[in-house]
């Protein structure tokens, strides 16, 4: 029996290895965020995975440092295509003015 897989509803705008997050196991590092939570994309496997690790989530976010560090945590909602910027100082989402 497959283990259900719950639709993602909103994903960052960088791509996984912004966060630290592995590559496939076909070394492919160009990986997408699958359209599952908890899951990537391998376009060259044409699969989903789950990471061997979680990168920065692993551990708390200091998203401050992130942010130093070139991570940004802004999403986009796929349902609608809106994009919402996260802002580091409320640690809240925010619609970005478009
Ligand atoms: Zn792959």
């Amino acid at each position: 029996m497959e283990y259900g897989k719950t639709k993602r509803t909103w994903s960052y705008l960088q791509p996984p290895a912004a966060y630290g997050l592995p590559p496939c196991e076909c070394d492919n590092a160009n990986i997408q965020w699958s359209e599952y939570v908890g899951h990537l994309w391998c376009e060259k496997c044409q699969k989903d995975f789950v990471p061997a690790h979680g990168g920065i989530f692993d551990g708390p976010i200091p998203a401050r440092l992130a942010a130093l560090m070139g991570a940004r945590f802004d999403r986009v909602i796929l349902e609608t295509g809106k994009i919402e910027r996260f802002d580091v100082d409320t640690g809240q989402y925010k619609a970005a003015a478009s």
